[in-house]
């Protein structure tokens, strides 16, 4: 097998192994590893030969119709779903990672074909709103036509060279959040290296000491990718000085090409152009650590210290945080943290749409992007935004939040879930 080809099985490897891309069980499982941390199993090719199906008789179309004025609520303690008109306002927000193909990240492929085609269907068929904009319609909802916002994680370079035409021609009002040390530095975050640590090691086995010596397959590509899965879920769970003598050690017994590593994420100047041509960004720490594994003083000084660089180099503030990987688990204590610092809002990878009574500390996001085909993508966004609101969590059907809605039914009136162009 040449090397090329060795690489694109490699990377096929990857986007199956840790995105989960067409094939993961449960799309409430995130598809991008960099937010993921387990292998995940194969979805049967006849589900997505099935929406596919679906897709092309026009069923997804009808879902998606019916999910501008409907959803389909669980009756409290029963399996029986009812179905019943939307009554608030509903926000989804899009996380993506990069767009655009090859080389690192190698956990994260996605044509820029395929991600035009998605902003299309967006644009055609949803209400694009801002963070900023998301953020106050919480407080003070405008219209219950089904909203998303459109983010990005991390600051690779294809956000400028693939993405940001594509924002443009479309008025896309899109967040970035970036991994400060990553743009200061150039240099890629510590879980692209070992990706790519697992795609160029030589042998068929390596032996790495993490809280023990552990023993990872290196004879095909599939088997590549996901001892590099099982290696970053192991190092997640380390502190954050653990973590940097692992990943040396782990690079004294891999040479990484440098090549391999140079020009992947954004610079300040592609920074600042995209700024302003209306894009916004955010912080997204530091280092790009699991926040619950900090002690108080260093999530401070990643939440904090990442805010105030960003700020300084675009001499703007910085309102929005997404959370590193982002499961709820990992989020850590933050709220303090984040409100004293002066943020609006900061995202999770929690899967689900976000409402009224969601806190802003808390935000939800969807990683749907990257699942495969463009029947797929429209049918996970319609089921999301008709199935969503069985999924409410006990906090959300307290009283504060049925007095929310009750508050909001003005709106309903008047926009009847018409959906805003
Ligand atoms: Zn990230």
């Amino acid at each position: 097998m040449s090397g090329e080809r060795q690489g694109s099985a490699f990377v096929r490897a990857g986007r199956n192994a840790a995105h989960g891309h067409a094939e993961g069980p449960d799309p409430r499982i995130e598809p991008s590893f960099a937010e993921a941390s387990t292998v995940r199993h194969s979805r049967p090719r006849w589900r997505e030969f099935a929406i596919e199906v679906l897709y092309r008789a026009g069923a997804v179309r009808l879902m998606e119709r019916m999910a501008r004025s409907l959803e389909l609520k669980s009756t409290r303690g029963g399996k029986w779903q009812q179905i019943r008109r939307v009554s608030a306002p509903r926000f989804g927000i899009l996380c993506y990672h990069r767009v655009g193909t090859g080389g690192v990240p190698l956990y994260s492929q996605l044509p820029a074909k395929t991600f035009e085609a998605q902003i299309r269907y967006l644009r055609e068929n949803y209400r694009i709103i801002s963070l900023d904009q998301l953020i106050a319609e919480m407080t003070n909802p405008v219209s219950l036509a089904p909203t998303v916002a459109v983010t990005f994680d991390d600051g690779y370079r294809g956000l400028f060279t693939e993405a940001y035409p594509i924002l443009q021609a479309y008025g896309i009002p899109a967040t970035i959040f970036l991994t400060i040390q990553s743009i200061e530095t150039g240099q890629v975050a510590w879980y692209d290296r070992i990706f790519l640590a697992l795609k160029v090691a030589i042998g068929t086995e390596l032996v790495l000491d993490l809280e023990g010596p552990r023993r990872f397959s290196l004879v095909s590509p599939s088997l590549r990718m996901q001892s590099a899965v099982e290696i970053i879920s192991s190092l997640r769970l380390l502190s954050p000085s653990r973590r940097r003598e692992c990943c040396a050690d782990l690079e004294s017994k891999v040479h990484l090409p440098q090549v391999e590593l140079q020009d992947r994420m954004l610079t300040w100047d592609q920074i600042r152009a995209m700024h302003l041509g209306g894009v916004s960004f955010g912080a997204h720490t530091m280092s790009h650590p699991v926040a619950s594994r900090l002690s108080e003083d260093e999530l401070t000084w990643e939440i904090l210290e990442s805010k105030r660089i960003l700020e300084l180099r675009l001499n703007s503030p910085v309102r929005h945080f997404a959370f590193p990987f982002g499961k709820r688990e990992e989020c850590g204590n933050a709220a303090a943290i984040l409100a004293k610092g002066g943020f609006h809002s900061a995202s999770t990878t929690e899967w689900g749409l976000n409402s009224q009574g969601t806190d802003p500390f808390r935000l939800r996001r969807v990683q749907i992007g990257e699942m495969g085909t463009q029947a797929m993508f429209a049918f996970q966004l319609s089921q999301l935004f008709l199935r969503d609101g069985a999924d409410e969590s006990e906090e959300e059907s307290n009283s504060s939040h049925k007095r929310k809605r009750a508050s909001f039914r003005h709106v309903a009136r008047s926009d009847g879930g018409r959906r805003d162009a």
